[in-house]
């Protein structure tokens, strides 16, 4: 357990510091398109800003050819360049273990490549899809799923057929929910967005839209007043974003989700569980805390993939439901996400929960609470045969 004051440190909003950028004015800083020329994608840019352990020489050396290293300015200032264990460090500076592929480990770990009917649109479930509208983000996290053709280095490339899918949900009425994710749609300009929103938006069975970005957290600059415009035509609109550990949450970040939140756009967080990012209860409670405050809804806490090169990143499942234990009972009911697994090869997202149930026989059902005290619910049984005739007695006698 954490001391009480590190609950203080994490849940506190604080501006990203910008110190390893001395000389660049605000309104640069504050740029979206600065942000993204500025960033840090090669080692001898790296090695220019903070000094790099063995393990992360070696990892910038090797992963090259397999998901490009890309870091915004916004979310390397919140690096601790100090700490080799820092959370925020782990997520985006490659390590030497990223180049050893466990065997388990596979190249499309949910199995997307066989579910898609037209290329760029997975149709897993029957009522909804994933459209991959770009290969791009604005920083790559290491445990990527898509790693496989996110980034644009990788062996894979992403085939994307904007009319071929469009088409394909026009002429497919059971689907009635379109979740936008890549990369990161959010990348795309203001105009490229609004084409494919409105598309959309004219399918008459498409009920709900859903932009899963993780813009908001490594460039919430791009979430301007002129962007939530636009997406509020498109209502309902949800959009999930993606954070892991409670620092990314800047005032930065602060103020571009109470940009989208007062644009109407409710907003859900999808987390990866990850070793030595988020794997403890006390930063998962203040990170649920501070999105709360955000007005964003922990919605997912994934398990990592089997992402090729990801052993160093993954906890025994184990690990996750310990974590849910303790935030179950133990904080407020709207901040607990759903711990779920996406079964390895395609099936899809699972469901994983501490037990409450501790026997079940005979129409009595024990249970435990969060506190692991003993509960008896019995199951209904029939009312008595002679209870309900002297019930209808007494009405007969009442008429
Ligand atoms: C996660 C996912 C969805 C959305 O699932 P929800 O549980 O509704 O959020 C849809 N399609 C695919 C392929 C997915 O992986
Ligand atoms: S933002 Fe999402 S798609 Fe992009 S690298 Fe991170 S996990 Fe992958």
């Amino acid at each position: 357990m954490l001391k009480p004051s590190t609950y203080e440190s994490l849940i506190s909003f604080t501006p990203a510091p910008k110190h390893l950028w001395p000389n660049v004015s605000d309104a640069e800083w504050n740029d979206s398109k600065w942000q993204l020329k500025n960033r840090i994608n090669s080692l001898a840019a790296l090695e220019d800003k903070m000094h790099l352990t063995s393990e992360e020489r070696a990892g910038v050396l090797l992963a090259g050819n397999k998901l490009a290293m890309s870091v915004t300015p916004q979310f390397f200032s919140i690096i601790d360049t100090e700490n080799p264990h820092c959370p925020i460090r782990r997520q985006v500076i490659p390590r030497m273990e990223e180049a050893w592929t466990a065997p388990e480990e596979l190249s499309d770990p949910c199995g997307e490549d066989k579910h898609m009917p037209v290329p760029g649109l997975v149709h897993r479930y029957p009522d909804r899809v994933l459209f991959l509208v770009t290969d791009r983000c604005a920083s790559y996290c290491r445990y990527c799923t898509r790693s496989r053709v996110v980034s644009g280095v990788g062996d894979q490339h992403l085939e994307i057929q904007l009319e071929a899918v469009f088409q394909y949900l026009e002429r497919t009425p059971q689907v009635r929910d379109v979740l936008l994710s890549g990369g990161d749609p959010l990348l795309l300009s203001d105009e490229r967005l609004e084409r494919i929103l409105s598309r959309l938006h004219a399918i008459p069975h498409i009920q709900f839209i859903r932009i899963g970005s993780r813009i908001p957290i490594f460039l919430p600059q791009r979430i301007t007043p002129s962007l939530c415009e636009m997406l509020r035509k498109f209502h309902p609109l949800f959009i999930s974003i993606h954070t892991n550990h409670p620092h990314e949450i800047t005032t930065e970040v602060q103020a571009a989700l109470n940009r989208l939140a007062d644009a109407g756009i409710p907003m859900g967080n999808q987390s990866v569980l990850l070793k030595g990012v988020n794997d403890n209860p006390e930063v998962m409670r203040a990170l649920i805390h501070k999105l709360l405050i955000c007005r964003v809804r922990p919605y997912y806490l994934y398990q990592c993939d089997l992402i090729q090169g990801s052993t160093h990143l993954r906890t025994p499942l184990g690990r996750g439901i310990e974590i849910m234990e303790q935030l179950r009972g133990h904080t407020t009911g709207y901040g607990i996400p759903q711990y779920v697994i996406d079964g390895p090869n395609g099936g899809g997202k699972i469901p994983l929960n501490p037990e409450y149930i501790v026997s079940q026989q005979h129409g009595r059902v024990i249970l435990r609470n969060y506190k692991k005290e003993i509960y008896e619910y019995p199951d209904p049984s029939p009312i008595p045969p002679q209870v309900l005739e002297a019930l209808h007695e007494q009405t007969t006698s009442v008429i």
